[in-house]
């Protein structure tokens, strides 16, 4: 059955009282391509815009098997007894070959799903990451403008998908295991760069001293990086998100490190730059899809694509040809 539209004053009244069920529909509004969606969402999003930017927002990554799902079911948890109302979400790089889902099945976090001060939602899939990414900071404005005051946004921590989140976070959180090397965990060194945290998961039982070692050793690489922007020097922490343990040590370093970077202004300046990246990111995509979709390209694309692969046409030249046929001047 399909349900009847709401008004966009009814979107807005929703979200800005914190209705859980508005709320999902408005996100629903962000996601959608329909160019009505698209022109009601712009409507909605002006009109919260006001009331977003109280959160905390926290990027947590990590490849499949890290325990991110326990440990944000298990930090979730903390976080809500702090009194404090959360939303997660999930930016999943579907998989382009299978159109499976890494971080994928219902099941995962059941429990703080059923917490009545968490709101979990996970990202659209299917589409491209770039698009996924700039929704998901339209779906962050709007569970800002809900009420939440923290957001957890979680993504698998194979590739480009954890620049985009750190580029929409005030924290960025790398979840990680003692005793396999990174190349084994499959963490890019440009990942560890970007991260405020290392948390060693699975600190417990037979695996403890282990993660101690890990710790000093992440230590020592992380003072090799070159000091970050925000003044900030990242910190290594053990936890297990099964046992509980060390959660309350990550809160607290956490928010250490707000403290500092609203002190030290970075915190309003990365933000700032963060809003203009995402102007820019957008153009960029809008660009994209409307070169594509232009007709006079759609004509002659295939044939330059096949110069270009057999050597007949340097692939320079032939982007310079489409670019002259988009903006017209033959
Ligand atoms: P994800 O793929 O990163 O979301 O990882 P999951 O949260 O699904 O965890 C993968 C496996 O590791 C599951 O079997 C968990 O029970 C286990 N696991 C997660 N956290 C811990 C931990 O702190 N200690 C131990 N021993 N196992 C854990």
């Amino acid at each position: 059955m399909k349900r009847s539209k709401l008004s966009t004053e009814a979107y807005i009244k929703g979200v800005l009282s914190g209705d859980r069920i508005v709320l999902s529909r408005a996100i629903t509004l962000c996601e959608s391509h329909k160019p009505e969606d698209v022109s009601q969402a712009e409507e909605v999003l002006t009109a919260i815009m006001p009331h977003t930017g109280n959160a905390i927002r926290i990027g947590i990554t990590g490849v499949p098997g890290v325990g991110k799902s326990t440990f944000i079911e298990a930090f979730g948890e903390l976080v809500t007894q702090k009194n404090k109302t959360l939303a997660v979400l999930t930016i999943d790089p579907s998989s382009q070959k299978t159109r499976g889902s890494i971080l994928g099945d219902k099941t995962r976090m059941e429990e703080l799903s059923r917490n009545p001060n968490a709101f979990i939602r996970p990202s659209a899939s299917g589409s491209a990451l770039g698009g996924v990414s700039s929704k998901t900071r339209s779906v962050m404005l709007l569970c800002e403008a809900a009420g939440f005051d923290v957001i957890f946004i979680e993504t698998v921590g194979v590739g480009q998908s954890e620049t985009l989140v750190h580029g929409m976070v005030d924290f960025f959180l790398l979840l990680m295991l003692a005793g396999a090397g990174d190349e084994l965990q499959g963490i890019k060194k440009g990942i560890m760069e970007m991260a405020d945290a290392v948390v060693i998961n699975k600190a417990d039982g037979d695996n403890k001293s282990a993660a101690k070692r890990a710790k000093v050793d992440y230590q020592n690489a992380l003072h090799l990086f070159p000091k970050d922007e925000s003044g900030w020097s990242p910190k290594v922490n053990l936890c297990s998100a099964l046992e509980k343990t060390g959660l309350e040590e990550v809160w607290g370093m956490i928010l250490k490190q707000q403290d500092h970077v609203k002190q030290s202004g970075f915190f309003q300046m990365n933000r700032q730059r963060q809003q203009i990246n995402w102007l820019k990111e957008n153009v960029s995509e809008l660009l994209e899809t409307a070169f594509y979709q232009n007709n006079e390209i759609q004509s002659v694309l295939e044939g330059i694509v096949q110069k270009v692969e057999k050597g007949e046409l340097p692939a320079m030249n032939a982007a310079n040809l489409l670019m002259r046929k988009f903006l017209d001047k033959k």
